[in-house]
């Protein structure tokens, strides 16, 4: 699953490629076509796909943002600024090409979903294989309930205090601390991947109750949790669930995990224990992470 540093690249990636680009036409896949009919909403998210057409053909491209792990595209006509809100879901990808055929990988080829033709003759694709992912069309950014909810950037002044305060309500006393900073109301941005990551370098056993961290230790794990999400970004996201950046180009922060996805720890060479906390398998070392 694409997380904070994975879509930060795909933002800095995207970005000197489309803004400024005006909108002249979107086409979609068989499966959304199909889907949509049926009901369901795939991938085009809140409207159907006449709207989602008719709502942004002829708009530019005036910004990309992010957000968490949300895109937000900011449009914007002779009336007003509108926005699609997107998110990869388990496996999307966003590339810009002359042609389909240019992605140059198959499995993102055959699995388009979204193309969203440019004035420069360039398209702007989406491709999803496991089609978790969404891009939702809204009017106001107020309309992105999921994102008004989110805690501040982590890199932001006002993320340490926003988190302290989060961490001392009653609700999260009696769970796990590795629960705790997965949920996007505590910390922005931080999956799986980078939450067991930083618990290994705070130093902190992922199944302590939050109540049994002291404040000095939880200042101590949101530094953790900024520097490997700061890593992450610094070496391109990591590539473990087919993530590719825009250039279709891996990252490589896997290569410098020291507990994820690893069998010795990478601090003192003793097991990794395994264990499913907060629903995601978790990765950590009992002797170094008390
Ligand atoms: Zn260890």
């Amino acid at each position: 699953m694409p997380e904070l540093p994975e879509v930060e690249h795909v933002k800095r990636g995207l970005s000197p490629k489309i803004i400024g680009e005006i909108i002249t036409g979107v086409h979609f896949s068989e499966k959304v076509t199909a889907g949509k009919s049926s009901g369901k909403q795939t991938i085009i998210k809140g409207t159907d796909l006449e709207t989602f057409e008719r709502n942004i053909i002829g708009s530019t491209i005036k910004a990309l943002d992010r957000r968490s792990k949300y895109l937000i595209f900011t449009l914007e006509n002779e009336w007003h600024e509108h926005y699609i809100i997107s998110h990869l879901g388990m496996s999307g990808a966003y590339f810009v090409v002359d042609q389909l055929e240019d992605i140059g990988i198959p499995n993102y080829i055959n699995h388009w979903h979204v193309a969203v033709h440019l004035q420069s003759g360039r398209q702007l694709i989406y491709s999803d294989i496991r089609r978790f992912g969404e891009l939702r069309y809204i009017e106001r950014l107020e309309e992105a309930t999921q994102i008004m909810a989110i805690a501040p950037e982590p890199f932001d002044d006002e993320a340490l205090d926003y988190y302290l305060t989060q961490l001392t309500a009653s609700k999260w006393q009696g769970r796990t601390i590795k629960e705790a900073i997965m949920n996007h109301s505590v910390v922005s941005g931080c999956g799986n991947i980078y939450a067991c990551e930083a618990l290994h370098l705070a130093r902190i056993n992922p199944n302590k109750t939050v109540k049994r961290i002291g404040r000095a230790k939880r200042i101590e794990l949101f530094q953790a949790i900024v520097h490997v999400l700061n890593e992450g970004i610094k070496y391109g996201g990591s590539s473990i669930s087919s993530y590719r950046n825009v250039e279709g180009k891996e990252g490589f922060m896997q290569t410098r995990f020291n507990i994820y996805g690893r069998k010795i720890c990478a601090t003192c060479g003793g097991p990794v224990s395994q264990k499913v906390i907060a629903t995601r398998n978790t990765h950590y070392c009992t002797h170094c992470q008390k």
